[in-house]
């Protein structure tokens, strides 16, 4: 069903438009309403005006969907195509989006907030290249052969890899079209059938993208997309018997719930929750680019990032200058809409974001950490909220111990490795951290020391298809992309013969 059948054209700048799928979303190769009817309005973060709908999925919709995704799987038309055939239309996926790329960008600007410059540069690219990445595993998914003992008689045995099945995967909306594609590509990969649900902040790319899918050639009901609230619509796919697996990104409170679910029928469940990642900076670092690259680390996406690095730790003789200098980059960035080429950093997702974030500002204040910069909204309409930074908070603040999933740093002074890497891990999370220095061998035994799943050393949120990315501690369950994230599609089959004496 072509989509512009129901659509509303949206315009951005060198003439791309985006039409909407109005009210529908995609449950076994048809676009349909929810079954009970009920909507979600769409805003736009930066005016707060409500420019679509999409359906508020139910539990029956979700049954619906995972019937299709079912009945794709059992199917030959996934699971069992020749596999080179499967890796062609993934890559074929990957071109699609590629000639989107405008449209998908101004999407994505509309629903989140983002610069479309941003989404052109980040999230769109970062969905060319898993497809395209995942595309060529479909033929390199193998097994081995078992050497076992035995008991004296002749044995032949195997083990093989086998798609997972119907997997249920929920996103958030920071990055919904990058966080979709890196969920849908490695199940597609496996031969697994797929029921998504994005967040309902930000559902419609996820739909285009699966609308880009289907004219890419992928069969009907592989890739089924549900658009609802996470209490109805995702509750419903995380208790769903005929789920095989959860696959998660969202906040660490949420995924402790779904594990709770997932434990009735233990369903497959892999999580990517939040951070409170740390930025190390030693006096000995190129200080220039390390202030840049702190700043960046927390900034950028307007700090709506799991991995930002949201604490900041600097060798005492240089704490004044960088802190200073990552205050001069903070009043240097641009607020502003996301269709203004000049934005440097969009609003934040929804009016509650903004309170959230704002609510955690004061805080910092009341417990008397000193705001070097920021704090505000920065004047403007929309969810905006200006970077900030505050220095020398109490290590139990909240600013310093929760999430914010804002554009807030907390800066503190260290005088040894020792002590840094001790309140770098002081944390219930592990997801990432960063290490500025020029002494190769200091940044490599920190990387050792330090409790992340991911270490950049002298750069940050390097990010690519080919490097497990997730995280220790209360940052989640598994690995996404790279080879280690396509297996958690798999399920191991070992096959042993007797073949004789
Ligand atoms: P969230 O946990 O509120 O929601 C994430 C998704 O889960 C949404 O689609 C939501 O509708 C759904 N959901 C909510 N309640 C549910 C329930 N009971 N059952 C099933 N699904 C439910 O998170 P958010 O606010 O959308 O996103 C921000 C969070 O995501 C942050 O904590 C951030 O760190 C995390 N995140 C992590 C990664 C990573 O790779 N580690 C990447 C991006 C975002």
């Amino acid at each position: 069903m072509n989509a512009t059948a129901f659509a509303q054209t949206l315009h951005g700048q060198k003439g791309h438009e985006v039409h909407l799928p109005r009210n529908r979303m995609l449950i076994g190769g048809e676009w349909i309403e929810s079954a009970e009817g009920q909507c979600i309005n769409v805003e736009d973060p930066a005016t707060a005006e409500i420019f679509t709908r999409v359906p508020a999925g139910s539990a029956e919709d979700i049954d619906r969907a995972v019937s299709a995704a079912r009945k794709a799987f059992e199917s030959a038309s996934w699971a069992r195509m020749r596999p080179l055939d499967r890796g062609k239309i993934i890559e074929n996926i990957a071109r699609k989006i590629e000639e989107h790329a405008g449209e998908l960008a101004l999407l994505e600007s509309y629903d989140n907030g983002k610069a479309v410059h941003h989404a052109l540069a980040v999230d769109v690219p970062a969905a060319v290249d898993i497809f395209r990445y995942m595309a060529g595993w479909t033929s390199k998914i193998g097994g081995q052969v078992n050497p076992i003992s035995g008991d004296g008689q002749q044995y032949h045995s195997y083990s093989v890899r086998e798609p997972v099945g119907v997997v249920g995967q929920i996103v958030p909306w920071n990055y919904p079209l990058a966080m979709a594609a890196w969920k849908i590509a490695p199940a597609l990969a496996a031969g697994c059938t797929i029921v998504l649900k994005p967040s309902e902040l930000t559902p419609l790319t996820a739909l285009r993208l699966a609308e880009l899918a289907l004219e890419a050639g992928l069969p009907e009901g592989v890739l089924n997309v549900v658009t609802g609230y996470g209490q109805d619509a995702g509750q419903a796919l995380v208790e769903h018997r005929g789920v095989d697996k959860i696959a998660f990104t969202g906040s660490t409170r949420v995924g402790k719930q779904i594990v709770r679910t997932a434990a009735d029928d233990l369903k497959r469940v892999t999580l990517e929750l939040g951070g409170k990642s740390p930025s190390l900076i030693f006096a000995d670092a190129d200080l220039e680019k390390a202030t840049l690259g702190a700043a960046l680390a927390i900034f950028f996406n307007s700090g709506q990032v799991c991995l930002a690095a949201s604490r900041l730790f600097v060798e005492r003789s240089v704490y004044d200058q960088v802190v200073e200098g990552i205050a001069k980059v903070a009043q240097g960035f641009k607020l502003g809409h996301g269709r203004d080429p000049d934005t440097m950093l969009g609003p934040l997702v929804s009016r509650a974001q903004q309170i959230r974030v704002l609510d955690y500002i004061e805080q910092g204040r009341q417990c008397g950490a000193e705001v070097v910069t920021g704090g505000g909204t920065g004047g403007k309409d929309g969810y905006f909220v200006e970077p900030t930074i505050f220095s020398n908070p109490d290590r139990d603040a909240s600013i310093v111990r929760e999430e914010i999933f804002g554009p807030v740093l907390v800066a503190t002074p260290f005088d040894d490795v020792e002590e840094v890497v001790k309140a770098a891990n002081d944390t219930h999370y592990g997801l990432a951290a960063n290490i500025w220095t020029r002494d190769l061998s200091r940044a490599h035994l920190t990387a050792r020391q330090l409790q992340a799943g991911v270490v950049w050393i002298n750069t940050h949120g390097m990010n690519d298809p080919s490097a497990p990315f997730g995280g220790v501690k209360e940052s989640g369950w598994g690995r996404e992309v790279g080879e280690e994230g396509l297996l958690h599609y798999t399920e191991t089959k070992t096959v042993t013969a007797l073949l004789g004496e």
